[in-house]
């Protein structure tokens, strides 16, 4: 099945001013990221904030500009759209924000709200938008009435469920979603999230899920995409890595997670993520990294294919020969040392 977006090798560089007498420093936030999603199909990105995983998925909804690399949606180039496609594309893209609060313009109605999308891109008459927009509070687990009401009338959860309700009203192929319940309560965040699990099946999207959360990854996503750093760890179906992580970095977000930590040994990250200023030489996992050796400061790995995934690490295949040994936080901790 052909997918409904293909990222190659997508890269944003952010220029940055530093005073009057230094010259502007290049921070880069995503650096070559590539993937491609088919409709039913679920991309999760995971790393921890600061990671690029938010500036991705706005290059991926249209909301940035690329600096390098291609993006294809729905077959039409996204960075360079043909001209007359730029409008439809925008409509085969929606965004689910991470704050419902923020979201909704607390003076219109619900109604209203949903409306909008149709008025603004279709010829529908008002008597049909009126319809598809009870339809869809319905679709969303919320009732017809509702249409009638202010956002502030509704709690975080509901909230969220409208948002979804309005990033689907023109039927969009792709749907972004950044930290989609992270703002809401423990108590809610089930709800809504199996709604969101139920999407891309009963809508054919394909869907970018972005998400710090690995217990929620686990339950929503196909494919996993590890960044740190701007730069893809690993990547790959959920089960191959959820089941036996061949990074250190996967490996330790796995560990920290409750509840679907591998039965591998526990890696504890040590200190803070470096500056995206200043990336670490070599691997710029290495500063953290309990299994770094010369070679990783000094050589920046590659993503390689190993075991049904890309992983960029210079010891990967010891990995998953013999998993992870006990890290020293010194040259021999790494099973080629052994
Ligand atoms: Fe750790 Fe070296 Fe692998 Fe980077 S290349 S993840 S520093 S072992």
């Amino acid at each position: 099945m052909n997918p409904v977006v293909e990222a190659r090798d997508l890269r944003q560089v952010y220029r940055i001013r530093r005073g009057m007498f230094q010259p502007p420093a290049h921070l880069q936030a995503v650096g070559g990221v590539s993937f491609a999603i088919a409709p039913g199909r679920t991309l999760a990105v995971v790393g921890e904030s600061g990671c690029g995983k938010s500036t991705l998925a706005r290059m991926v909804a249209l909301i940035e500009q690329p600096t390098a690399g291609s993006l294809v949606l729905d077959g039409v180039d996204a960075v360079r759209p043909p001209a007359g496609e730029r409008r439809r594309l925008r409509q085969a893209v929606q965004l689910v924000f991470q704050n419902p609060y923020a979201s909704l313009n607390p003076r219109k109605k619900i109604g209203a709200v949903l409306e909008a999308p149709l008025a603004i891109n279709t010829d529908l008459p008002a008597a049909q938008r009126a319809e598809r927009a009870r339809e869809m509070l319905a679709q969303v687990g919320l009732r017809p009435e509702h249409a009638n009401r202010y956002p502030h009338m509704f709690s975080g959860g509901q909230r969220q469920r409208i948002a979804i309700a309005r990033a689907l009203m023109l039927q969009p192929k792709l749907l972004v979603a950044d930290e989609p319940v992270s703002a809401l309560d423990v108590s809610i965040q089930a709800q809504v999230l199996n709604l969101l699990a139920e999407l891309p099946a009963t809508y054919q999207l394909a869907y970018l899920f972005i998400s710090h959360d690995l217990a929620v990854v686990r339950h929503i996503a196909h494919d996993v995409l590890v960044m740190y750093l701007g730069l893809v760890m690993e990547q790959g179906p959920r089960e191959r890595i959820f089941a036996q992580p061949l990074h250190p970095y996967t490996q330790a977000l796995l560990a920290s997670t409750p509840g679907v930590g591998s039965r591998q040994r526990r890696i504890v990250l040590q200190g803070e993520l470096p500056s995206p200023l200043a990336p670490p030489a070599g691997c710029v996992f290495s500063t953290r990294c309990p299994y770094a050796v010369e070679r990783c400061r000094a050589e920046r790995p590659a993503a390689r294919r190993i075991d049904e995934r890309l992983v960029a690490c210079h010891f990967a295949d010891d990995f998953l020969r013999s998993g992870f040994p006990e890290a020293r936080g010194s040259d021999n901790a790494h099973p080629s040392a052994a």
